[in-house]
């Protein structure tokens, strides 16, 4: 057990009669404890409840999704790589070795803009062949800025995704994309449609819990 999780980031006394634990937003542990509390009743306390909070440390730790910035050292998933930034002085983005080098001047919008033709790209090609794959017709696709769902698909069969799915494993990403196409032949979510998609994604169910599991990694970029 790592036991640094254990050490209280505050204790609040007040007047009260019995000790209570929280951990916040920013993975803090805070104790409060009625005001002439011994410290060792506090610690005995901590360490009766010490599973818990190792396991409410190492969950919130794994859905932190504060949004990126724009700095050198800032880390980024994109499919299934770990993209490292680092701020330069020349005034082009490029890729070296899962670096991405972005220009000092306006970083954020440099880096916005680069993911969003990087998404272009990959997107454009990987519909096109799993379409192929599985013979689905469409008409265009197009990329969005949506907050909220990952695509869709509309009734003259033009897909739509939000750049934020490269933050997505490449399964995933898949499966959202065999979701979309499926949706040019059935339009609702009908038994019907899941079937298609299951027929073309054996394993959608697991791209379906991870995307639950990790809806805030929406919100990173
Ligand atoms: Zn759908």
């Amino acid at each position: 057990m790592d036991y640094n999780l254990l050490v209280p980031s505050k204790i609040v006394r007040s007047k009260r009669h019995s000790i209570s634990l929280i951990i916040n937003n920013n993975n803090e542990l805070i104790v409060r404890a009625p005001l002439k509390c011994a410290e060792k009743a506090i610690y005995d306390f901590i360490y009766q409840k010490s599973e818990w909070i190792v396991k409410k440390r190492a969950e919130l730790k794994s859905h932190s999704y504060a949004p990126l910035k724009a700095i050198s050292g800032e880390k980024i998933p994109i499919l299934d790589n770990i993209y490292e930034i680092m701020l330069y002085d020349k005034s082009r983005v490029k890729l070296v070795n899962n670096i991405i080098y972005l220009p000092k001047v306006n970083s954020s919008k440099n880096l916005l803009s680069y993911i969003k033709k990087f998404t272009k790209n990959y997107l454009a090609k990987r519909v096109e062949e799993i379409a192929k794959t599985f013979n689905f017709k469409y008409k265009d696709i197009k990329i969005s800025s949506a907050r909220t769902r990952w695509g869709s698909c509309n009734y003259l069969n033009s897909l739509s995704f939000t750049y934020k799915l490269i933050l997505c494993p490449k399964t995933v990403v898949d499966y959202i994309i065999i979701h979309e196409l499926s949706h040019t032949i059935e339009k609702n979510h009908s038994k019907k449609f899941w079937n298609k998609v299951k027929t073309c994604c054996p394993n959608y169910k697991e791209s379906e819990h991870w995307l639950k599991e990790n809806r805030q990694i929406i919100n990173l970029i």
